[in-house]
């Protein structure tokens, strides 16, 4: 069976093509698509004989609402989506005054291994294919009847451990017949994969590399990042270089405040002093805490006077805004809660 919803408009061509149709139903069956339907039988402009081809030969991906959580702080909504074969992944729905903006997973799952994050701890199930990316977006838009302006690849996974599903996603999503979201309205994280850094270089799409750089020394972040192991800070600054080179586009680099960890006026100087000639954006996040782990942000003074000292070096610098903070809204914390509440009524 093939997976339809990946397939971008000429692929489209070609399949229905091969079932002898005119090339034109493929621009129909895309924008039904992209639209969010979840069965053939919605594409009402489609002929029956047709869509029952389809049928035989292909599936629509789509992702299940299983669970919900609404912030009552502010309107940021989590989605925890079942896929076809029973796996679940987060998503989170986010009003900014510019529009809306959903943040996506990548992976169920994901191997990077990183100290501080709840998404790890349990290793990579599978790779989502660029169907299950887009149908967290389709089913939120449906869910909530707006147009979602702005996507971000910062949920569970690593986006550049699955590289050719991702690039197909951002090939999908900013197709002017269907979704339509813009590249430079769209921002990819990645935990350090220089190998992936390059090759999204040759690429050389507009969107925004998010670099989860977290600390500036390689002891550190040896121990909190197992991926430092394999490309050290110096060989990621040098990709960073290498990408801006190509693509001219401000890079952001993510760092989440831990206390005691990476919050010396030490690290905020040698923060400064690597990233010197890279035109980019600090973003500070308040390390959210995970069960399993030991990490706390530090206090809010502290958080302040580390931006302040940024600022001081010449960086531009910003504390990230925590949304749905009462909804477990941060990466991989409501899969993990499901996944000890089923522990705990298998155990009862
Ligand atoms: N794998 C990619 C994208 C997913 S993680 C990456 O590493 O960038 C999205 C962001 O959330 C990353 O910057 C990640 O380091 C950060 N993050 C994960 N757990 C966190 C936590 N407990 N507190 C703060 N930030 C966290």
């Amino acid at each position: 069976m093939y997976d339809i919803k990946s397939m971008d408009i000429e692929e489209l061509a070609v399949f229905v093509a091969s079932m002898g149709e005119p090339e034109y139903r493929a621009r129909q069956i895309f924008k039904w698509l992209q639209s969010g339907v979840s069965s053939f039988d919605e594409m009402t402009n489609v002929p029956k004989s047709l869509r029952d081809k389809l049928k035989d030969k292909s599936y629509i991906a789509c992702c299940t609402i299983e669970r919900k959580f609404q912030s009552k702080i502010d309107e940021t909504v989590k989605y925890l989506f079942k896929l076809y074969d029973g796996e679940f992944i987060e998503s989170v729905l986010m009003k900014y005054e510019h529009g809306y903006t959903v943040c996506i997973s990548t992976q169920v799952g994901c191997n990077m291994g990183c100290k501080f994050c709840a998404s790890g701890l349990y290793g990579k199930t599978r790779d989502l294919t660029a169907s299950e990316m887009l149908s967290q977006i389709t089913a939120i838009q449906r869910d909530n009847d707006i147009r979602v302006s702005n996507v971000v690849m910062m949920g569970m996974g690593e986006p550049l451990d699955n590289f050719e599903n991702s690039a197909k996603f951002l090939r999908l999503v900013s197709d002017e017949i269907g979704l339509n979201i813009g590249l430079r309205h769209i921002s990819l994280s990645t935990c350090g994969v220089v190998k992936g850094i390059d090759k999204l270089a040759t690429l050389n799409m507009p969107i925004t590399l998010s670099v989860s750089l977290h600390a500036p020394f390689d002891d550190i972040r040896n121990n909190i990042m197992p991926i430092n192991r394999k490309w050290n800070i110096q060989s990621l600054i040098s990709a960073c270089k290498r990408y801006q080179a190509v693509t001219t586009r401000r890079i952001s680099f993510e760092y989440a405040l831990i206390s005691g960890v990476n919050d010396t006026d030490a690290c905020a100087k040698e923060l400064a002093r690597i990233t010197k000639g890279i035109l980019c954006h600090i973003n500070l996040i308040p390390a959210n805490p995970v069960n399993e782990n030991s990490f706390s942000k530090p206090q809010r003074g502290k958080i302040n006077s580390f931006r302040n000292l940024l600022r001081s070096y010449g960086l531009t610098a910003t504390v990230r805004r925590t949304l749905g903070s009462d909804i477990d809204a941060s990466c991989g914390q409501l899969r993990r809660r499901l996944r000890e509440e089923k522990k705990s009524a298998d155990i009862q």
